[in-house]
């Protein structure tokens, strides 16, 4: 189903036009994540899914909601919701950050802008060093915990999340990745995320893990 740009769907919901090849579309502007999620859906059974079948907000003229939830499964929902009104499509939104143990969870939701400003990876992994200055290792564990939502036209809602635990180590490590990727060692690794090579990466993550988890709903979903 599409409608050009600007044309209100009968629910108010203002649609966006999509590809007529379009039957999924994902709720980001991250080229890598969509290439993950392809890969993920790939795999799985009874799946015959043609890359252009996937599309990402990227490539359409979509409004981005405001994300003010409580929590990962929360924003991640509003995304979806958002998106899957936009275009009339099943909608795939992830929502992911970094959990600390020792400061209740912090930064969690808040993890890209920890040090005030959006996306400044820098200063918000420098900002949580210097909160965990005096913090024992012991008492460093830690998690990137990523939800992922689908919303279906029909108003069906699945959150699955995922979780890569792991030690806040006290000066950043290795070059890949991004975000607190430097400072995350996880559980039997010698080496932080930003140490391992990306598809090391991806087979663990906590991305990959709701992915993975929710992709049979997404097929179930497409086969409807
Ligand atoms: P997003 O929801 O995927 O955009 O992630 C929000 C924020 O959480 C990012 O800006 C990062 O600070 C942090 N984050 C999420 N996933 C990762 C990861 O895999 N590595 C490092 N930082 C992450």
């Amino acid at each position: 189903m599409s409608l050009p740009d600007g044309v209100s769907a009968p629910d108010g919901a203002a649609r966006v036009a999509v590809p007529a090849s379009a039957r999924l579309v994902l709720a980001t502007h991250n080229r890598g994540k969509l290439a993950e999620l392809r890969a993920i859906l790939a795999e799985q059974p009874g799946l015959d899914l043609p890359d252009d079948a996937v599309v990402s907000a990227a490539d359409l003229a979509t409004q981005e909601p405001v994300e003010d939830g409580a929590t990962f499964a929360e924003n991640a929902l509003i995304k979806a919701r958002a998106l899957a009104a936009a275009t009339g499509l099943p909608a795939l939104a992830d929502d992911s950050g970094l959990a600390v143990d020792v400061l209740g969870g912090a930064p969690g939701i808040f993890s890209a802008r920890w040090a005030g400003r959006h996306g400044d990876d820098a200063a918000n992994l420098e900002l949580l060093l210097a909160q965990l200055a005096d913090v024992r290792p012991e008492h460093r564990a830690a998690g990137f915990v990523c939800a992922a939502a689908l919303v279906t036209p029909d108003g069906t809602e699945t959150v699955r999340e995922g979780a890569l635990r792991g030690t806040l180590l006290t000066a950043p490590r290795g070059e890949s990745g991004f975000g607190y990727d430097p400072v995350l060692r996880p559980d039997g690794e010698e080496r932080s995320c930003a140490e391992l090579d990306p598809a090391e990466k991806n087979a663990i993550s906590h991305r990959g893990q709701a992915f993975r988890a929710i992709a049979p709903a997404v097929a179930a979903a497409l086969a409807r």
